[in-house]
């Protein structure tokens, strides 16, 4: 053992003076704990280095819900490569708690449409998503499934899947690298962990107003119909030059 006087530690820092109690509100008493909802990020970390941990019910619920995403296990063309590469040793989505690839729709929370949406194929990425249980979220992942990609011009090929379901994050490129689908991911576990579980402001599968299934598009004789849902696709005006 030794005896020398130890150091002291960032821990032993004191809370913001201005959250201190003042003599009128009882001279020496004992420092007030911050309302939870009024404590900075800086005395938070200082608890938590006290072994103090702060928390709220809304925060564990969407840590929770953030951290374990199971992904549903399908691909439509090259960008499904990038994806499976995410899952393996080098990647390691595991990382983020998202390795479970289910086969079922009713097991998975995140439909990564990953790869060429043909018009063949929509109808049944739609009937997909509708199986799937709220929360759920979408990542188109590439160039194809954002807007057809180098086949946009092809009479069979879906010109974005947002024409039909909504989707969260958009992940650029031809394809996209599996770093590239590792911080799309960690973009959706931002979204869920700023999502709240009450009030008008409240995430969409905690709201009874808010759509869960789409219309399933019908193969016509020339096209799918309809070719878009007027309700979950709202492209940007982009003002044109004359
Ligand atoms: S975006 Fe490129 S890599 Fe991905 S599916 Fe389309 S053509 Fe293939």
């Amino acid at each position: 053992m030794s005896d020398a006087p130890s150091t002291p530690s960032p821990a032993a820092q004191p809370l913001d003076e201005s959250r201190r109690s003042s003599p009128s509100e009882g001279g020496n008493a004992p420092t007030p704990f911050p309302a939870a909802g009024n404590i900075s990020d800086a005395e938070r970390e200082e608890l938590r280095r006290n072994g103090i941990l702060l928390t709220s019910l809304e925060e564990l619920y969407n840590w929770g819900r953030a951290n374990s995403i199971w992904p549903l296990q399908f691909g439509l063309a090259c960008c499904a490569i990038e994806m499976i590469a995410a899952a393996t040793a080098r990647f390691d989505i595991a990382r983020f708690g998202a390795e479970i690839f289910r086969p079922s729709p009713r097991q998975a929370d995140l439909m990564i449409v990953s790869g060429t949406v043909t018009k063949k194929m929509a109808p049944n990425v739609v009937r997909l998503w509708n199986q799937m249980p709220e929360p759920k979220y979408c990542i188109a992942m590439g160039a194809c499934a954002i807007s057809g990609g180098p086949f946009k011009q092809g009479y069979n090929v879906l010109k974005g899947i947002d024409r039909f379901i909504p989707v969260d994050i958009y992940i650029p490129g031809c394809p996209p690298r599996p770093e590239a689908l590792l911080n799309g991911l960690i973009e959706l576990q931002k979204k869920i962990q700023t999502e709240k579980v009450a009030g008008p402001q409240a995430a969409k599968h905690l709201r009874s107003d808010v759509q869960s299934e789409f219309p399933v598009p019908t193969y016509g004789e020339h096209d799918i119909i309809p070719t878009k849902n007027p309700d979950v696709w709202s492209p940007p005006s982009l003002p044109r030059k004359a």
